[in-house]
C-alpha cells in the first residue's frame, strides 16, 4: 500500500487487480449467456406432508463453454448489481411457463405448481406484470400453477407498490411465496400486509434442527403463527429424516430439499414424482 494523500491509501495488489478482471469478464460472458442458450433450468421437487409430490422450484443454472457449471450463488449478485438480472429473470419466466406446458400433458404431473425466484430489481421493473402476463401467454401456461417467490428485499421500502404489484399478479391467479422467510428484518410487518399465500422458512433454520433448540423453537413459532395467518408453510433445506419428522410433528404444510430431491433436469424430476414418497 501507497500513501497518497492522508486519507487515501491506494493498493497495488496483484491479487485484487486479477480478481477485478476475473470479474469483468465474467460480466462480458454473462452478458451473452442468454444468446448462447447457455442457461438451463433445474427442478426441486417440493412434496405436502406425505411426502407426495406438489410441485417444484425452478433452480437456475450456467453452463459456461469453458469454466463449466457456475453456480447462482456466484453470477446471481453479479447479475443484480448489473441490471442483467432483468433479462435473466424474464428469461427464466419464459423457460419455467414452457415446462409448465409440458407438465400440464402428463397425468402424474399436471397438478404441481413450479415456483419461481424473482429478484427485487426484477420484480420493481415497471413491467414486470405484463412480462409475467406475457410469458403466460406465449406459453399457454396456467397461471395457478405458476408461483413467484420473492424475499424481504423486494418489498424493503417499497411496501405500497410492492402490494399494488402483487394484487394484480394475484388477480391474474399466480400466488406469492416469502422466500427466506425469518433471515430478514421486519419480516411480521412484512406478514401482515402483503397478499402472500406461503412462506418458506429459511434452510438455516432447518439445517441443525436435531442439535439447536433455539432453532427448534424458531422454526415451530414460524409454523404456528404462518397457520394462524392463514398461510401455507414450506419448510427449505429438509435434508434428513430427522428434519423431516421434526417439521411433520410441527404440522409444516410442505417440504424441499435433498432428502426428498435434489435439483435436477425435468425429466429426472418427472421419473422421481413416480418413485414412492419415503417414510
Ligand atoms: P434459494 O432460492 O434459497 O434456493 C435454495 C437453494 O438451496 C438452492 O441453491 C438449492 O439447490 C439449495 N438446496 C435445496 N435443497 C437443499 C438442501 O436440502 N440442503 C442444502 N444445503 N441446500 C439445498 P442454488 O440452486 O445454488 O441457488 C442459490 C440461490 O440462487 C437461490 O437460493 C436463489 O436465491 C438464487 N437463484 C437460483 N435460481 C434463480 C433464478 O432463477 N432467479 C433468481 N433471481 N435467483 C435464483
Ligand atoms: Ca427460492
Ligand atoms: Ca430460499
Ligand atoms: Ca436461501
Amino acid at each position: 500500500a501507497k500513501k497518497t494523500g492522508p486519507n487515501t491509501i491506494r493498493f497495488y495488489d496483484p491479487a485484487v487487480q486479477a480478481e477485478l478482471e476475473a470479474r469483468a469478464e465474467l460480466e462480458r460472458d454473462l452478458r451473452l449467456a442468454i444468446e448462447r442458450e447457455e442457461f438451463v433450468l433445474a427442478y426441486q421437487m417440493q412434496v405436502d406432508s406425505l411426502g407426495r409430490p406438489i410441485g417444484a422450484e425452478a433452480l437456475i443454472r450456467w453452463e459456461h463453454p469453458t469454466r463449466g457449471r457456475i453456480s447462482p450463488g456466484v453470477f446471481i449478485p453479479l447479475a443484480e448489481e448489473t441490471g442483467l438480472i432483468v433479462p435473466i429473470g424474464t428469461w427464466v419466466l419464459h423457460a419455467a411457463c414452457k415446462q409448465l406446458v409440458a407438465w400440464q400433458t402428463l397425468a402424474h404431473t399436471k397438478q404441481l405448481v413450479l415456483a419461481v425466484n424473482v429478484s427485487a430489481k426484477q420484480f420493481q421493473q415497471p413491467n414486470f406484470v405484463y412480462t409475467v402476463a406475457n410469458a403466460l401467454v406465449v406459453s399457454g401456461a396456467s397461471p395457478y400453477r405458476l408461483k413467484l417467490e420473492l424475499t424481504e428485499s423486494t418489498v424493503l421500502g417499497k411496501v405500497e407498490e410492492t402490494i399494488a404489484r402483487m394484487r394484480q399478479l394475484k388477480t391474474l391467479g399466480i400466488s406469492f411465496a416469502m422466500d427466506d422467510f425469518g433471515t430478514g428484518y421486519s419480516s411480521l410487518q412484512y406478514l401482515k400486509r402483503l397478499p402472500l399465500d406461503q412462506i418458506k422458512i429459511d434452510q438455516s433454520f432447518v439445517r441443525d434442527l436435531h442439535q439447536d433448540s433455539d432453532d427448534r423453537a424458531i422454526v415451530q413459532t414460524i409454523i404456528a403463527m404462518g397457520r394462524a395467518l392463514g398461510l401455507n408453510v414450506i419448510a427449505e433445506g429438509v435434508e434428513t429424516r430427522e428434519h423431516w419428522r421434526f417439521l411433520n410433528e410441527h404440522q409444516c404444510h410442505a417440504y424441499q430439499g435433498y432428502y426428498f430431491c435434489k435439483p435436477v433436469t425435468a425429466a429426472e424430476m418427472e421419473k422421481q414424482c413416480l418413485a414412492p414418497p419415503p417414510e
